[in-house]
């Protein structure tokens, strides 16, 4: 039960709470705040929606340029620690090491529990000029409930949450983080936006699933994101091996096939410019 409620958070919602806000504003300056929280200062956001509140990205639906970002989650939750002490993996050097081979640019979603327990590859992923750290909360906890199960944090504590991930990052030596949040399993609503106007974050949801949470067809996977990419997409995936086994085979066929169409792979930010 617990796997199955689990699972449903790892494959997301898409429809969770709510139409895209904000609209596309110029990079904000460089600011001693944007610089003492370790992100770079050239990293665009959207500007605040109605009210002040957290601006919602979903894809580039301005663009024709055949452009998509391939986003990886890597979620980490309380009771997972003593899984992994145990051997259980939540991390896929493979898939990052593919990722690495086939020159993909690639945004991943980081819990700050994942950043403690594998801060080696935390630090290896925010160096390396490919990637950028996006925030995925801290404790993966929900941000409105319900929320496939998980447990939800306090509407007073959702900020602490975002801003202990980009302290956790900032631990392990991460340098390419990037003012980005998702919503753990996708789900928000405007409180959410609200508590968080103060982290001066994007959100990002996606307009592609690529199903990748406990699949065992790495081809299907695969047919489910071909399918649905168009110019300017943003593709929700994992790069936790023990709850998406086959993402690393999918990616080995997504990558050369949307190669094929012409698409060009860009992190979050750079489509964001777009
Ligand atoms: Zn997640």
């Amino acid at each position: 039960m617990t796997v199955a409620v689990f699972g449903a958070a790892l494959a997301g919602c898409a429809a969770g709470g709510g139409e895209p806000r904000g609209s596309l504003a110029a990079p904000p300056p460089a600011s001693a705040s944007a610089s003492a929280a370790g992100r770079p200062a050239a990293a665009p956001t959207l500007a605040a929606g109605p009210g002040g509140l957290t601006p919602v990205f979903e894809r580039a639906s301005a663009t024709r340029a055949k452009t998509v970002a391939l986003t990886f989650d890597a979620d980490m939750t309380a009771d997972q620690g003593p899984r992994a002490a145990r051997g259980e993996r939540f991390d896929n050097p493979a898939l990052i090491a593919s990722l690495r081979r086939l020159k993909v640019p690639a945004t991943v979603f980081m819990t700050g529990r994942w950043a403690e327990e594998y801060p080696d590859q935390a630090r290896s992923i925010g160096r390396d000029p490919l990637f950028e750290i996006a925030n995925h909360s801290y404790s993966h906890h929900a941000f409105t409930s319900p929320c496939y199960g998980l447990p939800t944090v306090a509407r007073q504590a959702m900020r602490t949450d975002v801003e202990r991930a980009f302290a956790a990052f900032r631990k392990a030596g991460a340098r390419n983080v990037v003012p980005y949040f998702r919503f753990p399993g996708g789900c928000y609503d405007d409180e959410a936006l609200r508590a968080l106007a103060p982290a001066k974050v994007t959100a990002v949801q996606w307009d592609v699933v690529s199903g990748d949470a406990f699949a065992r067809d790495g081809d299907a996977v695969a047919d489910q994101v071909l399918a649905g990419v168009r110019p300017g997409s943003l593709v929700v995936m994992h790069c936790t091996r023990s709850a998406a086994p086959v993402t690393e085979q999918a990616v080995r066929r997504i990558v050369p096939e949307l190669r094929e169409r012409g698409y060009r792979f860009v992190k979050v930010s750079e489509l964001l410019k777009s």
